[in-house]
Parts: structure tokens; C-alpha cells; sequence
């Protein structure tokens, strides 16, 4: 199993983040120890005093497949969650000074939390989702502003990595990303449902 995730998918964000905002998408891989479920929490690592929240929309892939064709890439999922792609923001930033792979920074242990599934809707380009840190909202996100779509992802991604039943794909953060402390409780909303609960430990 394999965690596919997006970076720059919401041009709000590419901006607070002093992005630009690219042509085809930024792809990168977390690997399966990064995985954080059950609303279990996230401890912050020693080797990073700057971790960052980043909301995101998961799909898990039922069915593999190669090179798919954006047209078919509906076929290929069936249910959707919420996702929190942590990151060592400090860490990033120092490997993308010198030129370096971000997998430390992004794929570390635990790194992937996502909540429980729901079905997909019809138009996955008309889903809402909110953050909120210790009660109050701080992501505010929509499909439709996403600068590649669910369908095109999974079309562009699996020209380079074969999709396998189970693998999940993170769809990329809206603005309002941020630290985590110690002590804050995030929660993350799916259509209005709070379906993610996750701790700072
Ligand atoms: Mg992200």
C-alpha cells in the first residue's frame, strides 16, 4: 500500500506558501508507515520544532490500474475521507534550499492521518471540508477550487505509479495551513459531518 499525495492543488495555498502554481501536478509518496488512523494522536517528532497541519481530501483506490484514462478514473474509487498530510515544515524547508528530496519532511512515521471512509458523492468537485484547531475553523476548503481535479490526479499518477486496491491518494491542501502544539485538538469536517479527531501529543 501506498499514500500518493498532491502538493499545490489550491492556488490559495500555493500562495501562502510563496508557490507558484504549477502546470501538472506535484506528486509525491508517503510510505505505509506513515499511516495514522483510528483518530489515534499525533506525536511531534524530535528532529522537527515546526510541524504543520495540512487538511486534505483522501480517496482510497479499489481497483488496480495503470495509465488510466480520466474518463474511467471514477471506476477506480468509491469512498472518500479527510486527511491530515503532516509535515516538518522547518525540515522541508531546508531540503528545498539545497535541491534535496522532501520524503523526510513529509513521509516520516505517522505522518498520513485519515479518518474513517464515506461514500463518494457524484461530483467530487462540489465536496466541502473544514478544519478546525481547538474549536475554531481554520481551513475552509472546496473541491471546486482545486487546481487539478480528482479524476485528472488519478489519470496523471498512474501513468508513473501503477494504482493497487488500497492505496490512498491525498488531493492537496487549501490555505490556512499551520502549526501544531502540543495540547491542540484538531477536527476535520466532511460535507458538515466531523468525521477526523486528532490529538497533539
Ligand atoms: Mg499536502
Amino acid at each position: 500500500m501506498k499514500i500518493v499525495c498532491i502538493g499545490r492543488n489550491y492556488a490559495d495555498h500555493a500562495k501562502e506558501m510563496g508557490n507558484k502554481v504549477p502546470d501538472e501536478p506535484v506528486v509525491f509518496i508517503k510510505p505505509d508507515s506513515a499511516l495514522l488512523r483510528n483518530n489515534n494522536p499525533f506525536y511531534v517528532p524530535a528532529f522537527t520544532n515546526e510541524v504543520h497541519y495540512e487538511l486534505e481530501l483522501v480517496v482510497r483506490i479499489d481497483k488496480n490500474g495503470k495509465s488510466i484514462p480520466k474518463q474511467f478514473a471514477k471506476d477506480y474509487y468509491s469512498s472518500m475521507a479527510l486527511g491530515i498530510d503532516f509535515t516538518a515544515r522547518d525540515l522541508q524547508q531546508k531540503l528545498k534550499e539545497k535541491g534535496l528530496p522532501w520524503e523526510k519532511a513529509k513521509g516520516f512515521d505517522y505522518s498520513a492521518c485519515i479518518s474513517p471512509f464515506v461514500p463518494v458523492v457524484k461530483n467530487m468537485q462540489d465536496v466541502n471540508f473544514e478544519m478546525h484547531k481547538n474549536g475554531s475553523p481554520v481551513q475552509v476548503g472546496h473541491t471546486a477550487d482545486m487546481i487539478h481535479e480528482v479524476d485528472e490526479i488519478i489519470a496523471y499518477v498512474s501513468q508513473y505509479f501503477m494504482l493497487k486496491t488500497g492505496d490512498y491518494i491525498f488531493t492537496g491542501t487549501p490555505a490556512g495551513v499551520g502549526p501544531v502544539s502540543v495540547g491542540d485538538l484538531f477536527e476535520g469536517y466532511l460535507q458538515g459531518e466531523k468525521l477526523l479527531s486528532c490529538a497533539i501529543k
